[in-house]
């Protein structure tokens, strides 16, 4: 069975502030290496239940944290970004399952460690009126393709959404937030044990995962940092306001869906 990981940085093990996260950052290197270490721990769980290839996308900044003389060798690393899918490119329905590595609460998360969707500009996101970040973003592309998330490893509040929102997902906190750039950590070797055991139960588990499919139509709401953004939006065919900050759209295809939300932040950082 092939599966498809895709790794963010912010709800990586050690990781609490962008000093670690940006690639400008004074502890950039050592946040990568942590990286590198969480998404391996969780390739061993993974290939120790049955796995037999294993696709890394690397989904943060640059798209270039992974070290590449680092990661298991049994995977393969997908680095940079492609053109439309993001932080789930290289997925495809040949993969049985996705995991989600490092991924973080959405925005507006006050205990979620480094919480955020997609850049600050984006305070709310909201999907068949159920409220989104990255996590939900990412369940929703791999369902569009028939692919169940059955990991995620994030800090609490991440788990906490991440089971909401995929009840059958198990879950890897590393960490707990106190606040957005403060948590009480879990050791690193320790923490890894978690991962590499959450992955071995996701896999052994998998006949209960199911991808996260939402009912047509897709009604996409979302709501920006200055009224500015969302003019400039609503001046868009099939963008309409809400509210001085919020604009929606539908489409009736779950892909469609996302690929417009991707344009629609390309429209919103050109005010
Ligand atoms: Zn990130």
């Amino acid at each position: 069975m092939k599966l498809f990981i895709s790794a963010d940085i912010e709800g990586i093990s050690g990781v609490t502030n962008d000093a670690q996260a940006s690639q400008t950052g004074p502890q950039f290197a050592e946040a990568r290496r942590w990286m590198t270490g969480d998404v391996n721990a969780a390739i061993e769980g993974a290939i120790e239940a049955g796995v037999t290839q294993v696709l890394v996308k690397d989904a943060h900044g640059w798209a270039l944290n992974l070290l590449p003389d680092g990661i298991d060798e049994r995977a393969t690393l997908l680095q940079g970004w492609g053109v439309e899918d993001g932080m789930m490119e290289g997925l495809t329905e040949a993969y049985g399952l996705a995991f989600l590595v490092g991924y973080h609460p959405r925005a507006g998360t006050p205990d979620g460690v480094l919480s955020h969707t997609w850049s600050g500009a984006l305070r709310r996101l909201v999907v068949n009126g159920i409220e989104m970040g990255e996590m939900g973003l990412s369940a929703l592309f791999a369902g569009a393709l028939g692919v169940p998330i059955a990991l995620v490893t994030t800090c609490e509040a991440g788990s906490r959404q991440a089971r909401e929102l995929l009840p059958w997902v198990e879950t890897a906190s590393v960490k707990r937030g106190i606040t957005r750039f403060a948590a009480e950590l879990i050791p690193i070797k320790r923490a890894q044990d978690v991962i590499r055991d959450a992955a071995r139960r996701a896999v052994e588990r998998r006949g209960e995962m199911e991808p996260l499919q939402l009912q047509a139509p897709f009604v996409v709401r979302t709501t920006w940092s200055s009224p500015g953004m969302a003019q400039t939006c609503a001046a868009h065919e099939g963008l309409a306001l809400v509210d001085e900050y919020t604009v929606e759209f539908s489409e009736t295809d779950q892909l469609a869906a996302l690929r417009r939300l991707r344009q629609v932040f390309r429209i919103a950082q050109t005010n």
